[in-house]
């Protein structure tokens, strides 16, 4: 495997890193390292790509979607060896890779191929003798920089928009994860993108990343991963020239269930809200609130399905589980839940590293967890499944929205005057009903307050990546 640029098949840093297997321990390939200068030099042929005069500035709108769609169609092609470069990659079972990653990545393009030529401004009527309107155009070079988890459909979420806008992208991936963005490259030179128009850059946060976020000519950064740098590349966006950034960030979702839901519903989907993608999920579903008449039965049926939970090689359909990414992960992980037996939760099963097996951790449920303890505080990004019981539902609402996070919220019951009144009060940029997890293309997704500034997804996403321009003619009448 190439690492793949549009600047240069081999990064000026000169430099290699290797990527592993994280459920094996296996090396998988090493691959070209960018550092700064590399990301001067993307840069440069970003700029270069969208200025004036450029085939792709000059490249109609509707071709400009056509091109997206035929980055999907590739896609559909290279399924099978996409999902199996990202299970290799990150550990999430293959099923997965190629159901729900790869479905949600296709889907991303072609919604945003649609949106290409309908992205337009408005006349507005303005005093005296004028006309004005507006024009939507792109922002310039727009940095995108991703984390390990879900690495292919983090990629398309931040180009796919990006480029319906007419901007150009520069992408770093995490270093955990860096395989199917590089095959991405391969397809988007393939579809007839022109150079530069999108560069890929394999590298380190503290080094490709800083210099992507600091970096005076790089318009936008968008960026998806921990609160803590997220906070970093705001202030490096502040210092060097005051780029628009977006933040998708972390969070510690609360889901409430309610007496009367459908009990066995709630206890499925919360439950795979909690341990899907071995728990790294910014929505993972980290404080279920239940009240009280149905506790004990919720416990008792979410430990008995989280014991079921099939744990092993994410090659191998049969399982539905994988490793956590890295050791650091891992020790994170293990360390909140030492901390949540300290401080006093019940430990209802799992609570260890699977034995000889490397990364995998057992899918764990605590009950009796208060919202002083560190597991109910703390994004712990693994399986461990925490569960809280309440009296009323203000009660339940206020211990909710009683987190600096603010990205998703559930809510399970049968009765719909509840579940909107709730959904209401509840500070989170999503929240489901009856269900969770259940992302789609064509809804804003984002955070209220620590988990984030600005929406992706729909069309909300779009203003993220368009400048707005008034123009404003003098007329000799009013028109
Ligand atoms: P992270 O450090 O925030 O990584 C996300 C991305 O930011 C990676 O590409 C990373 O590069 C890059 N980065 C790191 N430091 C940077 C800097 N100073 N300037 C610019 N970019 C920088 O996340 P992590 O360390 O992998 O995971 C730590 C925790 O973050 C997790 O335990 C979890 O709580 C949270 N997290 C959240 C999400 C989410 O979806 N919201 C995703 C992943 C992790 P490298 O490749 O060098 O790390
Ligand atoms: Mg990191």
């Amino acid at each position: 495997l190439r690492t793949y640029s549009y600047i240069n098949l081999t990064f000026l840093s000169g430099k290699r890193f290797a990527t592993y297997n994280p459920a094996t321990g296996v090396k998988i390939c090493d691959v070209e390292e960018a550092d700064r200068l590399d990301v001067d030099k993307a840069v440069e042929a970003a700029k270069a790509a969208g200025k004036r005069g450029s085939p792709w500035r000059k490249m109609d709108v509707s071709s400009r979607g056509r091109l997206l769609n035929k980055l999907a169609d590739l896609m559909e092609r290279d399924r099978t060896l996409l999902a199996t470069l990202e299970t290799m990659d990150t550990g999430k079972p293959f099923l997965h890779s190629f159901f729900i990653d790869l479905d949600g990545s296709i889907k991303t393009l072609r919604y945003y191929a649609g949106w290409a030529d309908k992205i337009h401004g408005k006349t507005m009527p303005v005093d005296d003798n004028f006309m004005c309107f507006t024009k939507h155009e792109p922002i310039g070079v727009c940095g995108a920089i991703i984390p390990w988890n879900f690495p292919l459909l983090m990629f398309v979420w931040k180009i796919a928009p990006a480029l319906c806008c007419g901007n150009t992208v520069i992408v770093k991936p995490a270093e955990q994860t860096p395989l199917t963005a590089l095959h991405m490259g391969s397809l988007i030179k393939e579809c007839g993108f022109p150079p530069g128009v999108v560069n890929i850059l394999p590298g380190f946060g503290p080094t490709a990343g800083a210099a992507i976020s600091s970096h005076m000519d790089i318009d936008k950064v968008a960026f998806t991963g921990s609160t803590e740098v997220g906070k970093l590349i705001k202030e490096a966006a502040a210092r060097s020239n005051l780029k628009r950034v977006t933040l998708e960030l972390g969070g510690k979702n609360p889901c409430i269930v309610l007496a009367d839901a459908d009990l066995q519903l709630a206890v499925e989907e919360v439950q795979r809200g909690a341990f899907f993608n071995q728990g790294q999920c910014c929505t993972a579903a980290a404080r279920v609130f239940v009240e009280e008449p149905v506790y004990e039965e919720f416990v008792r049926r979410s430990v008995e399905s989280a014991k079921k939970v099939a744990v092993g090689d994410p090659m191998d359909p049969r399982m539905s589980h994988g490793p956590q990414i890295d050791q650091r992960q891992v020790d994170k992980i293990l360390d909140l839940i030492e901390a949540g037996k300290r401080e006093g939760a019940k430990l209802e099963c799992g609570g260890c590293a699977v034995e000889d097996r490397g990364l995998f951790v057992q899918p764990t449920v605590f009950s009796g967890v208060r919202d002083h303890m560190r597991i109910a505080t703390e994004e712990i990004f693994g399986p461990v499944q925490c569960i809280f019981s309440f009296k009323s539902q203000e009660e339940a609402i206020d211990r909710a929205n009683r987190t600096q996070y603010g990205l998703a919220a559930a809510v399970f019951t049968r009765d719909m005057d509840r579940a909107l009144s709730i959904s209401s009060a509840l500070q989170a940029g999503t929240v489901w009903v009856n269900c969770y997890n259940a992302l789609h293309v064509q809804a804003p997704f984002g955070g209220y307050k620590m988990s984030g500034n600005g929406r992706e997804l729909g069309e909300y996403a779009l203003a993220e990546y368009s400048e707005v321009k008034a123009v404003t003619i003098r007329l000799t009448e009013k028109p």
